[in-house]
């Protein structure tokens, strides 16, 4: 028998290798024609008597990154359609669609044969589920081999029986840390957690796979043997009653109780390891059906898997523009930013020119990226050779003429309009036609300095984010005369080095500023309502914010948002500002000389490590403070998660973001908007944009105006729209359609 995505050979012992290799993709993901080919390999291979066993592998680099973006997509929009024709219908329909995976692998575990995973790369999601229902397990000695479950990332769990399996084969606190944290796994950790047999070099993968299988591997699970006991002897000893009462409350304060799946993942476990092995398969069934119908699991795959995804591949990009494979990239500023853009730049196997004002401070720059390879090389995630050859690829100059074959300069030179201005006009002099200028400025809009440039219509923003070597996301601005070919380049550069990007109409503070602003400016005003500052930070944390905003406060410096608020006054006028928020950073600047984590004060001390950061007790003596008994949590945790989502709504309404993915993915990626929520406007769409209406009126009545619902959220609330109705990002593929 031929198959489209498996390759089947046989070899003298009956040993038969299974090769997956999908044609028409660069990574093995499950669909629904790749899991009925599997249940075909089962039946076949359980069918030949030829067929001792079977060796299961990858002819990709990695073994599998789990579902495909179809599938899952596919899932909700059967559930959609399902669920207004017959409710109760439509829930079942799921349950058994929840169960196709866990019974296949079930049924391969039971088929009587032995079968062993080959992981020879990436494992992730559903495929390491399947390797977890193999008898044996053998990884590549390779830091490329990643074992993870890391399916609470977008809101679901392991519902493939990865619940199940993974509590019965390690110890269940190691178990619950890797199933609700999501992380990696080495195949080293992998092994000393008992969820992979043998741990070979690369070469020996498939010879140690077989050799599993002649000397006599078993094709039965532990859990199906008679007097299984699950490590640590189950539920009912006492070591777990130390370990369960405490998981919940642990849980509790690592999710402050915003993500169900992570919780279903306890109850999983937790209830499978009292019943027999496939009662706890049905009980995992159970709740992986309930929690894909949250609101949270819907918008967080939407945003952190299918959106994430599309906009990595250039969802964006402009059609008809031909790939540029980038042959060398120039950044001028080897500062703060511009060394960590020439880093990620040499990091995708590009060649850098890092330019600065003399040699000496270019060549300061390309410390920054001996630093980062030496730290990666002493972690293991490098060789030195790699490092090396990183290294190899920038070159610190002084030299404008070295960008005459460059294809896209990036400048990242000081914040000021004539400083940029000469360099813009210092690289156009020398940079060949159709080349792409880009600026990283984060406050001075793109058309205002094209206007320095010949060539406008290759002139774009590329804004990165600190610390450019962590943040996965960037703001591709665009000016109101930048052209396609220019998008094209730049959105090719930001997939080059692996990252997302979000297109952005040209604005101040663009979408991520802008809307960070808000969420600092909100906890200005809590402080002047005379709000305890750790009920400020301890409300943003319970909201999903990942740092609150007195400590993003600090680690941006509180002189950077003196300087905002003057420029704004300067720019705009008196009223564009709140005289009270320029009082409180003046005074914080100013007088009290607290800057932020840079000079060791802020809104926090900063003693000596290893003791740990505090709020600053004399910020409680600027304004008459609250009982914490008259301050509502839940209040303040809303006027954060609204004041961000009015402003995102705002972009959209201006013509700022005009996809709605972007404003989500950037949201979450640029600031850490409460991932539960799938993004500012998926907050909104999650709880209807009437709800959101009367929150936000509410909200104005007590904290004012600056919470007034925008004119564009009255009219859909009245329509009964919502963002992704509204703004369809994909109502141009419907149309064609
Ligand atoms: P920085 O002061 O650390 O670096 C600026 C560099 O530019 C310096 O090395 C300086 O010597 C060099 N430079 C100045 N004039 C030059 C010239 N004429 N020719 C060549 N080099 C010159 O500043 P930074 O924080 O890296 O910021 C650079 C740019 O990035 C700014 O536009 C800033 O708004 C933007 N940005 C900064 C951040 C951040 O977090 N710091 C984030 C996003 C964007």
């Amino acid at each position: 028998m031929t198959y489209k995505n498996f390759t089947i050979e046989t070899d003298a012992d009956g040993i038969a290798l299974v090769t997956w290799d999908m044609p028409d993709k660069s990574m093995n993901v499950f669909t629904v024609e790749v899991m009925d080919e599997i249940e075909k390999i089962v039946d076949q291979t359980v069918a030949d008597a030829a067929i001792k066993g079977v060796v299961f592998t990858s002819g990709k680099k990695t073994f599998s990154g789990g579902a495909d973006l179809t599938m899952i997509k596919g899932m909700f929009s059967m559930l959609e359609e399902e669920k207004a024709k017959d409710p109760a219908g439509a829930v079942k329909k799921l349950f058994d669609a929840a169960g196709r995976m866990t019974w296949l692998w079930r049924k391969i575990e039971t088929c009587g044969k032995p079968w062993v995973a080959a992981i020879n790369g990436t494992c992730m999601g559903g495929a390491f589920e399947l390797s977890l229902a193999c008898h044996g397990r053998v990884a590549s000695n390779s830091k490329s081999v990643k074992l993870a479950l890391p399916e609470v990332k977008v809101g679901i769990f392991p519902g493939a029986g990865g619940t199940q399996r993974v509590s019965r084969l390690a110890n269940t606190q190691d178990a619950l840390q890797m199933m609700t944290t999501g992380s990696s796994l080495t195949a080293s950790r992998a092994k000393a957690m008992n969820l992979v047999h043998q741990v070979v070099e690369p070469d020996q993968l498939i010879p140690a796979a077989k050799q599993m299988i002649k000397d006599g591997l078993k094709a039965v699970a532990p859990w199906d043997e008679k007097g299984f006991k699950a490590p640590g002897g189950g539920i009912w000893t006492p070591a777990a009653a130390q370990l369960w009462p405490a998981a919940p409350a642990i849980l509790r304060r690592e999710t402050a109780g915003n993500y169900p799946a992570a919780l279903a993942i306890l109850k999983c476990v937790y209830e499978g390891l009292q019943v027999p092995f496939d009662t706890g398969l049905k009980i995992e069934q159970r709740y992986f059906t309930q929690i894909v119908q949250t609101t949270e699991a819907f918008s967080m795959i939407r945003s952190l898997f299918v959106s994430m995804q599309e906009l990595g591949k250039g969802a964006r990009r402009p059609a008809g523009v031909g790939k540029t494979e980038l042959k060398k990239v120039g950044v001028v500023g080897a500062g703060f930013m511009g060394a960590s853009i020439a880093y990620v730049t040499a990091a995708a196997g590009i060649p850098v020119v890092l330019i600065d004002r003399d040699m000496e401070a270019a060549g300061k720059g390309k410390t920054v990226s001996e630093g980062l390879v030496a730290g990666t090389v002493s972690k293991g995630r490098m060789t030195k050779d790699e490092g090396e050859a990183l290294l190899s690829l920038i070159t610190p100059t002084d030299d404008y003429g070295s960008l005459k074959d460059a294809d896209l300069v990036i400048e990242a030179v000081f914040e000021d309009r004539d400083v940029k201005k000469a360099v813009i006009e210092k690289v156009e002099a020398v940079l060949p036609e159709g080349a792409i200028f880009a600026s990283n400025t984060s406050t001075l809009p793109i058309t205002g300095l094209a206007k320095n440039s010949k060539r406008p219509a290759d002139f774009i923003g590329i804004h990165f984010f600190s610390p450019v070597e962590k943040m996965m996301l960037t703001e591709v601005i665009l000016g109101k005369e930048t052209g396609d070919k220019a998008l094209a380049v730049a959105l090719d550069y930001v997939a080059a080095i692996r990252k997302t990007p979000i297109v952005v109409n040209d604005t101040r503070g663009f979408f991520v500023n802008r809307c960070v602003l808000r969420y600092m400016s909100e906890s200005y005003n809590m402080l002047i309502e005379g709000v305890p500052p750790v009920m400020i930070e301890n409300a943003a944390k319970f909201a999903g914010m990942p740092v609150g905003p007195l400590s993003l406060n600090d680690e941006v410096a509180i002189d950077l948002s003196l300087k905002i608020l003057k420029a704004t006054v300067a720019d705009l006028g008196e009223k564009a500002i709140d005289p009270r928020h320029m009082e409180l950073v003046s005074r914080m600047v100013e007088k009290e000389g607290r800057f932020g984590r840079k000079n060791g004060k802020g809104f926090y001390e900063y003693p000596a490590k290893p003791a740990k950061k505090f709020l600053w007790p004399g910020l409680k003596d600027f304004y008459p403070q609250k009982k914490a008994e008259d301050v509502d949590m839940k209040t303040l945790q809303e006027r954060f998660l609204a004041t961000i989502a009015l402003e995102a709504a705002r972009t959209v309404e201006e013509g700022i973001v005009i996809d709605p993915r972007e404003a989500d993915v950037g949201s979450i990626l640029g600031f850490g908007f409460a991932p539960y929520t799938g993004g500012a406007l998926s907050y909104i769409d999650g709880m209807g944009v009437k709800t959101f209406v009367e929150l936000c009126e509410r909200l104005a009545k007590d904290y004012g105006a600056h919470f007034k619902p925008t004119p564009l959220l009255i009219d859909m609330a009245a329509k009964g729209e919502t963002f992704y109705g509204r703004f369809d990002p994909y109502g141009e593929e419907k149309k064609a359609a």
